[in-house]
């Protein structure tokens, strides 16, 4: 019989994977997934606990996104994007503005994360240029945010464990302090502190605003920073200073987006905020297919409107830009989401959810707890008191990957971060099974 683990390891090169280590732990063969269960070879299954890639959300072999897809296949498989257009990437569109309420009123199509931030980067940098203001080149992002592994969503990512190797590369961008609260940069505490780690970004915009194109932000949630969920007002303030500034405010929801929060999108919370660009992808077709959209607003469009002979044109596209398959299973998953009633079924768990995750926050290494919507994670440290973290060597994360598979888990952690990720479908009793399996891995360490 053919040893597929064996072969992949002979002829695959893995993201964010160092061989040496899969030599001694290969990657897991999964043969097929049903809801939120992925199986492998020998009938044995893993919960799906972080959504494929923070991407699956209505479940795995969705009868009506398989449907959409299969039907979406036999009438027009791809087809040019300049010049062209179809049906499904027009409904999609026109869906996408009326879920925004007209917040943000044209969508640009793109494939994965990465591509569709650099969409809004670029978009902004040359609204600026197309409108007379050349000195504004620069971007503002925080620490720790990330926003994909293309070399310009990089220089306005943070995580220097990815990128740091890179950096000679990058374009100037300014870092300012994140809120991250466990780890506080002005070691403050909440919910005592008035916001104080604002005051880099205010003084920054105050001085540099002249400079500056856009702040790019993930709304809330700081995912692969190690899902640090962050106070609203931040984000209220920071988009107060964009506009007091005017400086583009670009909303990375490529990971919150689609329901993750408990809202259709994260900044649903601040229904007063205002921004320019909205990025959206991972949950976009519920895991099935690779899609990804920058939505602009109208004053941004009409940046770019004008004769051809101006050079205002936004010369940037994709060959797979709007593909209609992928389409099709991003409006087959919107059509669940109303008539399933995802979001409601889902909010009445969430508190649940939390309530279960709480338990977790006397173990003994667990320094962090936080949570929000379906996402929950802790934060391991070797010392709670002093917070003193176990550093790479100690690969406690990967331990804890390695124990939570043996207990039927996806539990791939982000440095000392263990977090769930789970899609909007699953059950209560999966949830419950799910949690009590994580306690258990977390609590054998200690
Ligand atoms: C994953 C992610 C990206 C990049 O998306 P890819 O599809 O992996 O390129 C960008 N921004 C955020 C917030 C993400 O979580």
């Amino acid at each position: 019989m053919k040893d597929w683990q064996k072969t992949d390891l002979e002829y695959i090169w893995h993201p964010y994977t160092q061989a040496k280590e899969a030599r001694n732990l290969p990657p897991v063969l999964i043969e097929k997934a049903r809801g939120i269960k992925l199986y492998g070879t020998r009938g044995n299954f893993y919960y799906d606990t972080i959504s494929s890639w923070w991407c699956n959300v209505h479940g795995h072999n969705h009868p009506r996104i398989k449907e959409a897809i299969r039907k979406q296949v036999d009438t027009l498989e791809h087809v040019l994007f300049a010049g062209f257009t179809h049906k499904p990437a027009i409904q999609l569109a026109e869906q996408l503005i009326v879920l925004t309420k007209n917040k943000f009123n044209r969508v640009f199509f793109s494939d994965n994360g990465s591509t569709c931030v650099e969409v809004a980067l670029k978009m902004s940098f040359q609204y600026w240029h197309n409108t007379g203001k050349r000195e504004k080149t620069k971007f503002v992002s925080l620490d720790y945010g990330y926003h994909g592994d293309t070399i310009g969503a990089m220089s306005v990512s943070g995580l220097d464990l990815f990128n740091a190797v890179f950096s000679p590369l990058f374009y100037p961008s300014y870092k300012v302090p994140s809120p991250y609260c466990y780890r506080c940069p002005m070691e403050k505490k909440r919910p005592a502190c008035a916001i104080d780690c604002i005051k880099p970004l205010e003084r920054l915009l105050e001085h540099k605003h002249e400079e500056i194109c856009a702040m790019i932000i993930e709304p809330l949630v700081m995912g692969a920073a190690g899902m640090i969920i962050y106070p609203k007002e931040y984000l209220a303030k920071a988009a107060a200073l964009a506009k007091k500034y005017k400086v583009h405010l670009i909303l990375d929801e490529v990971a919150v987006g689609f329901g993750r929060t408990g809202k259709m999108f994260a900044y649903e919370h601040l229904p007063q905020i205002e921004a320019d660009f909205l990025c959206l992808s991972k949950g976009i077709t519920s895991g099935y297919l690779p899609l990804s959209v920058t939505l602009a607003s109208e004053k941004i469009f009409r940046g770019f409107y004008g004769d051809y002979e101006k050079r205002k044109t936004f010369f940037h596209g994709h060959t797979y830009t709007a593909n209609p398959v992928a389409c099709s299973a991003a409006l087959a998953s919107l059509k669940i989401f109303k008539e399933e009633k995802t979001l409601q079924k889902a909010e009445k768990l969430i508190p649940f959810f939390h309530q279960a995750l709480e338990k977790f926050r006397d173990l003994p290494l667990v320094g962090d707890l936080r949570y929000i919507g379906f996402i929950g994670a802790v934060e391991l440290v070797k010392d709670k008191k002093t917070k003193e973290s176990f550093g790479l060597k100690r690969r406690m994360g990967l331990e804890v990957y390695k124990r939570g598979l043996k207990e039927n888990l996806v539990l791939r952690p982000l440095g000392d971060i263990i977090y769930l990720f789970l899609p909007l479908c699953a059950s209560k009793a999966e949830i419950e099974d799910i949690l009590k399996k994580t306690y258990l891995v977390i609590k054998s360490l200690s």
